[in-house]
């Protein structure tokens, strides 16, 4: 899974070569134990002990190397043991059947290709070395020197191999073709496959990255990896949970039925439910067999009794969420991963972990754009940008013959200098901060206070007429004398009060400057007539502009 690091990463491509690799040795022992048993006359008497014990021997590794841990640690280290124990047992056979004039001295070619095909022709040079010294040990080391170095063969005419009948070598040449053809063969189909579903890999991994931007939304990326999970892998249905503090939120899905697609956005569960909680520890693909009890959220997303499969997103110890998809229904089968799910799940789970990252940043980043740091207010640009959006739906509205109105209200905080002039700066910046939590709490959800500049703020109020306004700025002043904030030395502030301007657009030719012009000379009409008051734009008749 991608919440790993590489190095502890089980390597599948890695794994499958060197079981290929240990199966075909298996079969050359078994080739190699037949070929010399059946034609007895190819060893010498006493060269049978030797031999026996060397094939335990590899025997034993073997099966002991087929049992490794898929990591790539020990198959590494298990990979140069077997080059070792290959020269040595090589060597071995070479002796005790006629040294280097044995008729199985085509297993040393064998050898050589099938290693240089399955692992590169790193591994070729090193089993080519090691070989070679087996090769000088057993042609340098005559037979009766031999004998002395393991004291098992007594003196005897190796040159057996010269000595054979044309007819046993030629059946022995042919044996040894094929099967090192058919040994061959085997191996590089291995090779082949590996790189076939490589290709497939990067082919899907191309087609995730499409489907994934991490511009979009977070919805819309849940979304695209819902999706991709259902169009592209071919699972029932998938349901892409977030993570907020103990919880997950169901936020994109697909192939989901219309009841479960409303519930998207709102519907929770708590993180510590199983089989979530597991999945999440494990950082990996998580089966969950059909009968398996979930969390009643997750079945009413995803339904009862289905065969699940849960890919947490994000690190272990801070998960991003939890993918959870229904795996497709195979008659009478529980979900089993196959390595290839395993490996495409993670790949997908990897890349939608970065892009929500992204897309979570991004959503920040847009968000911290429209917001005033010290109020938290939505700032200036936005205030523009959303005043224009309302005006032209109003517009629209008014095109249809519907009523629409939309008035804005500018204030402006009351001698605002002399309490920073008297208290000090951040007395001054808790007084802001305080108006704009007041301002807001008094208002409709679908007023919108703003943070216009300095100590004024701009409040747009859809739908609301001149009266409405007025009544809404009425709360925020009464809000504003209510509101009481600490000085930093103690001393009571004087009361916080402002001037407000009120213009409103019915559906006239009014564009925006116009508009915040009459507000605004409202409001400075508000200063002059002896502040803490709320003035009304003139009608919207008076408030026609040349540009429209
Ligand atoms: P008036 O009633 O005519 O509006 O008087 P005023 O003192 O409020 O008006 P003026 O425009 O002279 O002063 C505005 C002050 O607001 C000056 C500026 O230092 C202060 N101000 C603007 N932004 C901030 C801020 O972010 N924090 C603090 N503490 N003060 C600010
Ligand atoms: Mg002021
Ligand atoms: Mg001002």
């Amino acid at each position: 899974m991608s919440v790993t690091s590489s190095e502890a990463r089980p390597t599948p491509q890695l794994a499958a070569r060197f079981r290929a690799l240990t199966l075909g040795r298996l079969v050359a022992l078994l080739g190699v134990s037949v070929l010399l048993g059946t034609t007895g006359a190819l060893v010498d008497p006493a060269g049978w002990r030797l031999l026996g014990w060397t094939g335990l021997g590899y025997l034993a590794w073997n099966l002991f190397a087929l049992l490794l841990p898929a990591h790539r640690g020990p198959q590494r280290i298990a990979l140069d043991v077997s080059l070792i124990i290959d020269a040595a047992a090589l060597g071995v056979t070479l002796a005790v059947t006629g040294g280097p004039a044995s008729p199985l001295a085509f297993l040393l070619y064998v050898e050589v290709v099938a290693l240089t095909l399955v692992f590169g022709w790193w591994t070729g040079v090193r089993i080519c070395v090691l070989l070679s010294m087996a090769l000088i040990w057993v042609a340098s080391t005559g037979p009766p020197a031999l004998s002395e170095v393991v004291g098992l063969l007594r003196d005897s005419d190796l040159a057996l191999a010269s000595a054979l009948e044309p007819e046993i070598r030629t059946v022995l040449l042919l044996l040894g073709m094929w099967f090192a053809a058919g040994l061959v063969a085997t191996l590089s189909t291995v090779t082949e496959r590996e790189l076939r579903g490589l290709i497939d890999d990067l082919a899907l991994l191309r087609e995730i990255n499409h489907g994934l931007d991490s511009s979009k939304s977070l919805a819309q990326v849940c979304d695209g990896v819902a999706d991709t999970l259902v169009g592209t892998f071919g699972y029932e249905r998938a349901v892409v949970w977030l993570a907020e503090g103990d919880e997950l939120i169901a936020v994109g899905g697909a192939g989901l039925d219309a009841a479960a697609q409303l519930e998207l956005g709102a519907r929770r569960v708590s993180a510590k439910a199983y089989p979530l909680h597991n999945a999440l520890r494990a950082g990996e693909p998580w089966p969950v067999p059909r009968d398996d009890p979930r969390p009643g959220a997750v079945e009413r997303m995803l339904g009862t009794q289905t065969p699940l499969v849960l890919v947490p997103l994000g690190e272990a110890d801070q998960p991003l969420g939890i993918i959870s998809a229904q795996v497709p229904k195979r008659v009478g089968r529980p979900p089993r991963l196959r390595h290839r799910d395993v490996r495409l799940l993670s790949m997908l789970a990897g890349e939608a972990s970065l892009v929500l990252d992204n897309a979570r940043l991004h959503a920040e980043l847009r968000a911290r754009a429209v917001t005033d740091s010290l109020t938290l207010l939505p700032n200036h640009g936005f205030f523009h940008q959303r005043l224009q959006e309302e005006l032209d739906r109003a517009r629209r509205r008014r095109e249809r013959g519907e009523r629409a109105e939309v008035s804005v209200a500018l204030f402006d905080l009351d001698h605002f200098k002399d309490v920073n002039d008297t208290f000090g700066h951040p007395t001054g910046d808790r007084v802001l901060k305080a108006v704009a939590r007041a301002a807001d709490r008094v208002l409709r959800s679908a007023d919108v206070v703003c943070r216009y500049g300095g100590e004024e703020f701009a409040v747009i109020l859809p739908d609301a007429n001149g009266r409405d306004a007025v009544r809404a700025c009425e709360r925020i002043r009464a809000a504003l004398h209510a509101t009481e904030v600490a000085s930093d030395d103690g001393r009571p502030l004087p009361r916080i009060t402002a001037s407000f301007g009120v213009a409103t657009f019915e559906g006239g030719p009014v564009d925006r400057p116009a508009l915040l012009a009459a507000a605004d000379e409202a409001l400075y009409s508000a200063k002059r007539s002896g502040r803490d008051q709320i003035v009304r734009a003139p009608e919207p008749s008076d408030l026609r502009s040349a540009t429209g």
